[in-house]
């Protein structure tokens, strides 16, 4: 039994007999119990996945109807809520926190007989780009244990990467279902703001968040957009689908399409020219395949970093004021403390990125400052979407390097946060714009992955999982060493 199958092969396998549910979940299981020691990508491990396993199975023998997923293993972020089980968000704040609710895409893929296998690790409140800032200890990247794996869903990445599990569901605020993906060698897409629904996901910074894929191949990252998209009552924010189904024609090619190779993404500073290299080879390749690729300068790229981590701050001090231990928390002798210093003891347990971005979202959208930070972010993420509104006239899509750099080993980076925010640089584009963006695997450099990021218009995923597919098909890279 293969357990780096993808997902649709995974399904084939289930409906030809080759193997039962529960014969792939307790190997699934197996293998998490053998390499996560190790690697990390594991908070939680669900202790009913062979009993679900059972019943699923017990359904296909039986000829009822069985869901799309037919009991594959599946890994969550640790912030998306299943009813009556902890969500910790990674973070000591969250340590005994039990979801009241289950999050929309968690319900649809149960409604579609997956397997939830686990809950993944993450930056605290997915704040952060390596899961370094972990409250439980980072999780460590199967192609090299003594590099990051990326954040903030690197446990998702891990998982998927080191085949615990047939795919995952990430969060990507400000790149961090990408940033992973390219650093862990697997597909990661960023949906369109309002495809995928919100309900059940922890804010960070909700008016730009989405949930979506982490995946082996482009097809299963379209197989799972499939389940988990579209309108739902409980997130207005959502829009309608159109019942799309994103694995029809997926291999129509991309002849004739025009991309956009965007100039500040692909001569940055902190760019490595190894990465460099690999996004110019990507170029060579697309042109190969038809497309027409022509350098386009985005004018509002360089401000991208300071406007999204002011918006975001802005809102993460907002989402975050609720874990006052009042309402969310973890207990401690409150006697002998005022109103303030109660507050301020809660929050202590809150790691130093979270008390961080707390101080700095209350500082930049505060009275007197607001208008030199907050409002000034705001223009910038306008600006920056008429600008984006602009190049789609032209062009189908966009490209870049995902992250400008590999796998960085740990403690590497993170002692200067501005720098450590750079990162960032290719991926919160399509955050502050809403638009779609995947990430495909595309190089192992020194013996490190390195992923090509490809944008596309808002609800354009289509057309976007098509190119990404076709890039997907000319690459052919080794197996995962752990
Ligand atoms: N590194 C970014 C941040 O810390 C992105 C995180 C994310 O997408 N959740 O905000």
């Amino acid at each position: 039994m293969d357990l780096g199958i993808s997902a649709l092969n995974y399904v084939s396998s289930i409906k030809n007999g080759e193997f039962t549910v529960e014969e792939f979940t307790s190997k699934s299981l197996e293998r998490i119990s053998q390499v996560d020691e190790k690697l990390h990508a594991f908070l939680r491990v669900n202790d009913l996945a062979i009993k679900n396993a059972r019943e699923i199975d017990t359904k296909i023998k039986s000829n009822q109807n069985v869901g799309k997923c037919y009991g594959m293993p599946i890994s969550v972020k640790d912030n998306m809520c299943i009813e009556g089980s902890k969500t910790t968000c990674a973070s000591k704040v969250l340590e005994n926190f039990i979801a009241p609710y289950t999050s929309t895409v968690i319900s649809k893929l149960n409604s579609e007989d997956a397997i939830i296998i686990g809950k993944t690790n993450m930056d605290e409140f997915a704040m952060g780009l390596s899961t370094e800032y972990s409250a439980y200890g980072p999780s460590r990247n199967p192609w090299n244990i003594d590099y990051v794996p990326g954040g903030s869903s690197g446990g998702s990445g891990v998982s998927v990467s080191a085949n615990e599990c047939i795919a995952s569901l990430g969060s990507d605020t400000g790149g961090s279902i990408r940033n992973p993906a390219s650093f862990c060698s697997v597909v990661g897409l960023k949906p369109t703001y309002g495809l995928v629904s919100r309900y059940g996901l922890v804010s960070y910074a909700n008016s730009i968040e989405q949930i979506g894929p982490m995946t082996k191949t482009v097809e299963d990252s379209a197989f799972l957009l499939n389940i988990i998209s579209g309108i739902d009552s409980n997130d207005n924010t959502t829009v309608d689908n159109k019942n799309q189904d994103y694995l029809n024609n997926i291999d129509a090619g991309i002849s004739g399409k025009k991309i956009g190779i965007v100039t500040e993404m692909t001569n940055s500073e902190g760019l490595s020219t190894d990465v460099l290299n690999a996004t110019n080879d990507a170029v060579k390749t697309f042109e190969k395949l038809g497309a027409n690729c022509e350098q386009v300068s985005l004018q509002m790229i360089p401000y991208t970093v300071a406007a999204y981590y002011t918006i975001t701050s802005t809102e993460a001090g907002s989402n975050l004021a609720r874990y006052d231990n009042i309402r969310y928390g973890y207990e401690f002798d409150s006697s002998g403390f005022e109103f303030n210093s109660y507050i301020s003891q809660a929050r202590s347990k809150l790691g130093p990125e979270v008390i961080r971005r707390m101080i700095l979202g209350g500082f930049v959208p505060s009275a007197g400052h607001a208008g030199k930070y907050f409002l000034k972010a705001l223009k910038v993420k306008s600006k920056l979407i008429a600008e984006i509104n602009h190049v789609f006239e032209k062009f189908d899509f966009l490209i870049s390097p995902t992250v400008p750099i590999q796998p960085f080993k740990f403690g590497e980076k993170i002692q200067d946060p501005v720098s450590f925010m750079m990162i960032d640089f290719n991926t919160v584009t399509a955050n502050l714009t809403g638009i779609p963006a995947i990430s495909v695997p595309y190089k192992i450099t020194n013996g490190l992955p390195i992923g090509i990021q490809i944008m596309a218009n808002r609800l354009e995923e289509h057309s976007l999982l098509q190119t990404a597919y076709a890039l997907e098909k000319t690459v052919d890279l080794p197996e995962v060493p752990v």
